[in-house]
């Protein structure tokens, strides 16, 4: 049976928190922040992988950032 985790969309990290709000719980990163609630008041969605495609999410997330970080530069 494959086992399932969360991830943060934005640095990839699987060290992810939760925050209580009044109404319901949060996930937050931990790492970077993604998904705080001092961040605004909307929920961000966390996409679950499974433990064998978690490396390769993380390596394409990785990938993305640094196109994104480099583009920014150039600009
Ligand atoms: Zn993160």
């Amino acid at each position: 049976m494959a086992e399932f985790v969360k991830i943060c969309p934005k640095c990839g990290s699987i060290n992810l928190g939760t925050e209580n709000t009044h109404y319901h719980i949060w996930n937050c990163c931990l790492d970077c922040g993604y998904g705080s609630k001092t961040l605004g008041r909307k929920e961000h969605f966390f996409p679950e992988v499974s433990l064998e495609e978690l490396e390769e999410v993380q390596n394409q997330l990785r990938i993305a950032h640094l196109k994104e970080t480099t583009k920014k530069e150039n600009t």
